[in-house]
């Protein structure tokens, strides 16, 4: 299939075989032709799969039908996506797919200067992708008004849920013009989605490419059990060992992947880390460096788990576990990307059983062990202090051999209860722990 068979404009494909896009991707070729025929469109797809095209390609076809210009300060149609590097990554590539057009995109996200959006605002733009916080604000100082929005796409609808942007999204909706055109993409389709859908969107076709499932299949898993102060030991290993790869580090708190990035620093790793205590340029360059391959290492905090484009990235360490199971996906969908293989390696400390079983009954499948056995129930509830605690096992392997060869040690194996405790009951439960991206 062609992209004229998708029925869109001949000087926009031109522009696209010029770029070298010239096959459309599965879900370009499911969403597109719906999209043209002004249906809302719900989509199951991952970055990586071509999904900013699939709903960029007919907005930016349709806006050329209408020709005309954006009135001052309004904008023709809105693209929000839950982080800032996510609405960078959308715009650049909408800016890609314009080229050789008058169509204006623009990138709206906190932790730029305010006063000079503002500016760029009062010419109005065609195609605005931002993140919810700073469009409030900017809606709040009257710089945009949204009636003459006729599209409206939330990317990476899953994450803005998670991130507590549903507030944002019930204030931003009403405000655009009736009817409009939505699309909404997600990686995952948790139930919460469904409301969204309905609160959103009008009568959606849903499309979608292959389950989240599968690109996890080329993913080689597996966990290491490890007391809490022998992590860092544990990673510079593993990291030592393949020092020409790129590799992200999942921490869990801001605080904590700092830290470790300023450690692995002072161990000879370049790395770069990224979380939401950096500044914008920050956080810009540590992206650019790691895809430059300047660092081969980098830090980072969920605000990274998903939407980033980063090719090659072989190693994903789950450092710390995420205590929400769909950020697990995410975070190792990093890696084996565009075909590649790739590999994730999870340390588990006792605390952070819970975390694992919930991650495996999620992912309906145990993650192999590498290293240790399980923390059995009694060494989950101490807590782990400095030098490992009370049971003092450096590595979860138990004895002098550490952590040892998998040794087909299994989680269920070292008499944990496997399917992730009693719900509710008197196992001990984790406080949700507050996202700190
Ligand atoms: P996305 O999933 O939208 O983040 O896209 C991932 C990457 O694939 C981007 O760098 C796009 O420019 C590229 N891309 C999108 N559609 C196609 C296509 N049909 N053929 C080749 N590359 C594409």
């Amino acid at each position: 299939m062609d992209f004229d068979m998708l029925g869109l404009a001949p000087r926009l494909i031109k522009e696209l075989e010029r770029q070298g896009i010239t096959d459309p991707t599965p879900i370009q070729a499911q969403a597109i032709p719906h999209a043209m025929n002004g249906r809302d469109v719900m989509g199951l797809a991952q970055t990586g799969s071509g999904k900013t095209a699939a709903f960029g390609l007919p907005m930016i076809d349709m806006l050329l039908k209408e020709q005309g210009k954006p009135d001052p300060k309004t904008a023709r149609a809105l693209i929000l996506a839950p982080t800032r590097e996510l609405a960078k990554q959308i715009q650049e590539n909408l800016a890609a797919y314009t080229t050789g057009t008058h169509l204006k995109t623009m990138l709206v996200v906190g932790g730029a200067g305010i006063v000079g959006q503002i500016r760029k605002l009062e010419r109005g733009v065609d195609l605005l992708v931002a993140t919810p916080g700073r469009l409030i604000d900017l809606l709040d100082r009257k710089a945009v008004r949204l009636d003459d929005t006729k599209f409206l796409v939330l990317d990476e609808a899953d994450q803005m849920l998670d991130m507590g942007f549903i507030h944002a999204l019930r204030q931003i909706a009403p405000l655009l013009a009736t009817p409009r055109q939505t699309m909404l993409f997600s990686a995952t389709m948790p139930k919460l989605m469904a409301e969204l859908a309905g609160a959103f969107l009008d009568n959606p076709m849903r499309v979608q490419v292959n389950a989240p499932g599968k690109a996890v299949d080329r993913i080689e898993q597996s966990v290491h059990f490890v007391a809490k102060a022998a992590k860092t030991d544990l990673l510079l290993e593993l990291i030592d060992k393949h020092r020409d790869e790129r590799a992200i580090v999942f921490g869990r708190t801001k605080h904590g992947s700092e830290k470790l990035h300023k450690l692995l620093e002072k161990k000879g790793f370049k790395s770069a880390s990224i979380h939401g205590n950096k500044s914008q340029g920050q956080r810009d360059r540590a992206i650019t460096d790691f895809k430059a391959g300047k660092v081969k290492i980098l830090v980072a905090t969920d605000v990274a788990a998903r939407g980033l484009d980063i090719p090659e990235v072989k190693h994903v360490y789950n450092y710390d576990l995420p205590n929400v199971p769909e950020n697990y996906v995410h975070r190792i969908g990093r890696t084996a990307r565009a075909g590649a293989e790739g590999m994730a390696i999870a340390f588990c400390a006792p605390d952070e059983m819970g975390e694992l079983r919930d991650i495996q009954k999620a992912m309906k499948a145990d993650i192999p062990v590498a290293g240790g056995r399980p923390w059995a129930r009694d060494e989950e509830e101490a807590k782990p202090k400095r030098g490992g605690g009370g049971g003092g096992r450096r590595f979860g392997g138990g004895g002098g051999k550490g952590r040892g060869k998998p040794g087909g040690g299994r989680p269920q194996g070292g008499g944990g209860n496997p399917g992730g405790g009693k719900p509710g009951g008197g196992n001990r439960r984790r406080k949700p722990r507050k996202p700190s991206a």
